[in-house]
C-alpha cells in the first residue's frame, strides 16, 4: 500500500475560485491507509526533515518561509509542535503575530514582519502573519476597504520580492470546522491543562465564522502565486494535517536540489 499522501488537489490554483464550503475539513481521501499508518508517515517525514533543513543550514543559498493561518483552535500551535519536532531549533525560528502594538500599528502593515523572514539558511515559520491584515483587520473594520482592499497586491509584490532573493515560501490555511472548533473549545474548558489555551474572545469570534470564511476565500483565491501558493489543509484530523504539510515541506525540500559546499583542498593547511 502506498503511504504518499497525494497533496496537489489541496494547491489553490493561480487565480481560481475558492469556495471553503466545498472542502471537507475532515477529508483523508487523499491517504490510502489508516490512521496509524498515516501517524508513521508523519514520523518517517520529520526524520527526513531534520537532515534537509541541516542541508539549508550549511549551503547557505536558500531560506524557507511558512506561513501558518488559520481560525482559533485549527491547530497552528500543534503543527509547529510535531511537524517541527525532530529539526535542530537552531535552524528554525518561529513568530507570533499578534494584535499589532502602538508602534507597529504606526507603519505600514509590513513593517512588522520583513524582519522576520528568514535570513539564507534558515526556516522561519510565521503563526499568523501578515494576512491577519486581510482577515481580523478587514473582519471587523479595524481598517476601511479603501486600506485593506490594496493589500493584496501589496503581499503578492512583498512575497515575490523575498523569492526574488532567495526565499521559497509555503503558505498553509488549515481548515478546521465550525463543529470541530466548538468541540476544540470545549476541550479547552475540560481539561485544566488547557484552561490557559481557553480564551473568551475566541467565542466571541466565533460569531463572525462566516465573514472569515468569506475573507479567507479572498485572501487565498488573491494571493496564492505561482511564487508563494497557498494549500487549504483539511485539519480536522491532526494526523492528516501533519502528514500533508510535513510531505509538501520534504518535497518543496528536496525540490532545492541542495548539496553540501565543498571543501577547497588547495587551500587547507593543518599546520602539521
Ligand atoms: P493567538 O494566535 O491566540 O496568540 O492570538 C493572536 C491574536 O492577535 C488573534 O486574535 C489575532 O486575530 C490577533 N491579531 C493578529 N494580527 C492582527 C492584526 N494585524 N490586527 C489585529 N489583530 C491581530
Ligand atoms: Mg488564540
Amino acid at each position: 500500500m502506498s503511504r504518499e499522501v497525494k497533496t496537489k488537489g489541496f494547491r489553490v490554483s493561480p487565480g481560481a475560485k475558492v469556495r471553503l464550503d466545498d472542502v471537507d475539513p475532515a477529508d483523508t481521501s487523499q491517504f490510502d491507509g489508516s490512521k496509524s499508518d498515516g501517524l508513521e508517515g508523519v514520523r518517517a517525514l520529520i526524520k527526513r526533515l531534520d537532515p534537509l533543513q541541516e542541508l539549508l543550514y550549511a549551503e547557505h543559498k536558500h531560506s524557507v518561509l511558512v506561513v501558518l493561518q488559520a481560525m482559533d483552535t485549527g491547530g497552528k500551535d500543534g503543527t509547529i509542535r510535531r511537524v517541527f519536532e525532530g529539526v535542530n531549533p537552531q535552524g528554525v525560528k518561529v513568530t507570533r503575530f499578534g494584535v499589532p502594538t502602538p508602534e507597529e500599528s504606526g507603519h505600514d502593515f509590513l513593517w512588522r514582519v520583513h524582519s522576520h523572514a528568514p535570513e539564507k539558511g534558515e526556516m522561519a515559520i510565521f503563526n499568523r502573519s501578515h494576512y491577519e491584515s486581510v482577515l481580523v483587520e478587514r473582519v471587523h473594520g479595524l481598517v476601511p476597504k479603501e486600506v485593506w482592499r490594496p493589500r493584496y497586491g501589496e503581499i503578492n509584490d512583498f512575497e515575490r520580492e523575498l523569492t526574488e532573493e532567495g526565499t521559497t515560501i509555503v503558505k498553509f490555511y488549515l481548515h478546521i470546522s465550525k463543529k470541530e472548533q466548538v468541540k476544540r473549545l470545549q476541550d479547552r474548558l475540560d481539561d485544566p491543562t488547557k484552561h490557559w489555551k481557553f480564551s473568551m474572545f475566541d467565542v466571541r469570534e466565533r460569531k463572525f465564522w462566516d465573514q472569515y470564511m468569506k475573507a479567507y476565500e479572498d485572501a487565498l483565491e488573491r494571493t496564492s502565486t505561482p511564487w508563494a501558493p497557498w494549500y487549504v489543509v483539511p485539519s480536522n484530523h491532526p494526523w492528516f494535517r501533519d502528514l500533508v504539510i510535513s510531505t509538501i515541506l520534504v518535497k518543496m525540500l528536496e525540490d532545492l536540489k541542495m548539496h553540501y559546499p565543498k571543501l577547497d583542498k588547495a587551500k587547507m593547511d593543518l599546520g602539521q
